[in-house]
């Protein structure tokens, strides 16, 4: 199994949601978090083509429990475009919130998507908005690249880690998660609920000490 995951040209590393409001002390922080930081810089340095997502909210964003009177956070709305989670306030515009983790090392190569930043649509996913329709243009990026096969990782595993897997499956790239290099929110079983779905699209989960390159110590 171990040359299966030798990384080549074709293969990118998609690193999810690094961010200060996603790590303790932020505003949505998810439990140990920031523990992954290492342990993705590690691993980026492994790969030619790296894609780092960062949620971008503006201000009064539909996702808030605070734009919606009476409501609490993780709370649902329905939304035009199905079920929205109300989160607490993160990751608005040009925060610290919204900022990488200070420790996180952003390779000159690497590609900055940023998601969820029309007010009235959430995005989970970094190939679509939550519509499921709405497309960023990160499948015709990779592609234009030759990128074959994709790496997962980041925060939180069970929200925008989960939704860009799915949606790398769905566009017919190969998909790896490596799970020791996310965290998850876990509300109400969603941790393991990914991994059931995971499990259903024929996505591995794997672990960074197993993922080499060329010419790259572990
Ligand atoms: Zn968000």
């Amino acid at each position: 199994m171990a040359d299966t995951l030798t990384v080549g040209d074709h293969d990118a590393f998609l690193v999810v949601d690094i961010q200060n409001d996603f790590c303790p002390g932020g505003n949505l922080a998810v439990p140990h978090g920031d523990e992954i930081v290492p342990v993705v810089n590690n691993l980026m340095r492994k790969f030619t083509h790296v894609v780092l997502t960062q949620d971008w909210h503006p201000h009064g964003h539909l996702s808030f429990a605070s734009s919606h009177r009476g409501k609490k956070h993780f709370e649902t709305i329905e939304a035009s475009y199905g079920t929205q989670i109300l989160w607490p306030d993160h990751c608005v515009q040009e925060t610290v919130g919204a900022a990488f983790h200070a420790d996180l090392h952003i390779p000159r190569s690497a590609l900055v998507l940023r998601k969820g930043h029309r007010r009235e649509i959430d995005s989970y996913s970094a190939f679509y908005e939550n519509d499921r329709k709405t497309r960023t243009g990160l499948t015709e990026y990779l592609r234009d690249r030759g990128i074959a096969r994709i790496f997962i990782a980041g925060l939180a595993f069970d929200f925008c880690v989960r939704y860009s897997g799915e949606d790398a499956r769905r566009e017919d790239f190969d998909v790896i998660v490596i799970e020791d290099a996310c965290r998850s929110i876990d509300v109400e079983g969603s941790a393991a609920a990914t991994r059931d779905q995971f499990a259903s699209l024929g996505i591995p989960r794997v672990f960074s000490r197993d993922v080499t390159a060329e010419g790259v110590p572990r």
